[in-house]
């Protein structure tokens, strides 16, 4: 039998990268620590505050609630969750009510955003109407634009001092390698544990982002949390071929993946100078922020025939 390095239990985990094995309480120990090092080394909440949560139901965003359910019940913060419906048939009506359900379970206020009532289309009529107009943006493209355009606005109207979102290690170091291979400076300069606050945003934080994928589904199965493992019809792409290339990099090369992420932490002060100065505007189409006259948004939707056509969204609260 293989026996945890700390305390010598069966090991239920091989910290490759760490060159030691974990035992199932030792390994659940070691995420949660780890999460709250992020959190004070990085002061990423501070006492007071109140921090919307990201949930889509899946292993990270349901993990990281109920670490920060309990971090925040500590620290005297208010958490409340926020689920973007993008309208992905087959996936998202799947994952919804797990994520309702640990929002439940955790007594966490929960609201729900969609895609159909904000822009009057789901995401998979917007991948249709991308398809038959022949742009040149993929799912994820609009997907992404826009969670994050209804999120933002989300935690605005929440009250909320912090946006958090559950990225772990491997998708941060994805993120950093995506943004070499397309050499782009300004999404680049926006990775790191939390992002400064700019006018009509609210201040990201990303409490997952040193700890590896592998080991946020293992916490999550430990502590027998209920979350959803379906994966996304549009998932694929260049996303996919980094992700797989990282994990090749990982299993030759141990602890690749966190020498990626410390080599861009050391570097990124240095990106400044490459990141041009812009100033922050209100999008004439939907009044939310932008540094160009219509934001990213509204330019793929008008691309398709379609706009932004519910201003306000927290009048979609769940319960
Ligand atoms: Fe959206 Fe792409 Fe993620 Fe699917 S894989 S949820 S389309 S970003
Ligand atoms: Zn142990
Ligand atoms: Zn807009």
């Amino acid at each position: 039998m293989l026996k945890c390095s700390f305390c010598g239990r069966r090991a239920a985990y091989n910290r490759r990268y760490a060159g030691v094995l974990l035992c199932d309480r030792c390994m659940v120990k070691s995420v949660e620590r780890r999460f709250r090092r992020a959190m004070g080394e990085h002061r990423l909440v501070s006492p007071g505050e109140r921090v919307a949560l990201a949930v889509s139901g899946g292993k990270d965003s349901v993990a990281c609630m109920h670490l920060l359910a309990d971090y925040c019940a500590r620290k005297n913060c208010e958490l409340v969750a926020v689920t973007v419906d993008e309208g992905i048939k087959g996936y998202r009506e799947e994952s919804l009510p797990i994520a309702r359900e640990n929002a439940e379970q955790l007594g966490i206020e929960h609201f729900v955003v969609s895609f159909k009532q904000t822009f009057g289309a789901t995401l998979d009529k917007i991948v249709k109407l991308a398809k038959r107009k022949k742009t040149e943006f993929n799912p994820c493209t609009y997907c992404g634009v826009m969670r994050r355009s209804l999120l933002n606005q989300a935690a605005r109207e929440l009250g909320a001092d912090k946006l958090a979102t559950a990225h772990n290690l491997d998708d941060e170091v994805q993120a950093i390698m995506l943004n070499y291979v397309r050499a782009d400076f300004s999404r680049l300069y926006r990775l790191g544990p939390s992002y400064p606050p700019r006018e009509g945003f609210v201040p990201r934080i990303k409490p997952l982002r040193e700890i590896p994928e592998k080991e946020v589904a293992l916490y999550a199965l430990l502590r027998g949390i209920k979350v959803h493992l379906g994966v996304c019809p549009y998932a694929g792409g260049i996303h996919t071929e980094i992700r797989d290339f990282l994990n090749r990099l990982e299993t030759n090369h141990p602890n690749s993946k966190f020498m990626v992420l410390r080599m861009f932490d050391r570097m990124k002060p240095h990106l400044v100078e490459a990141v041009p100065e812009f100033e922050m505007r209100k999008c004439e189409a939907c009044g939310e922020p932008t540094s160009s006259t219509v934001c990213k948004s509204c330019e793929l939707l008008h691309g398709l025939g379609l706009k932004r056509e519910q201003k306000t969204l927290i009048s979609f609260k769940v319960k």
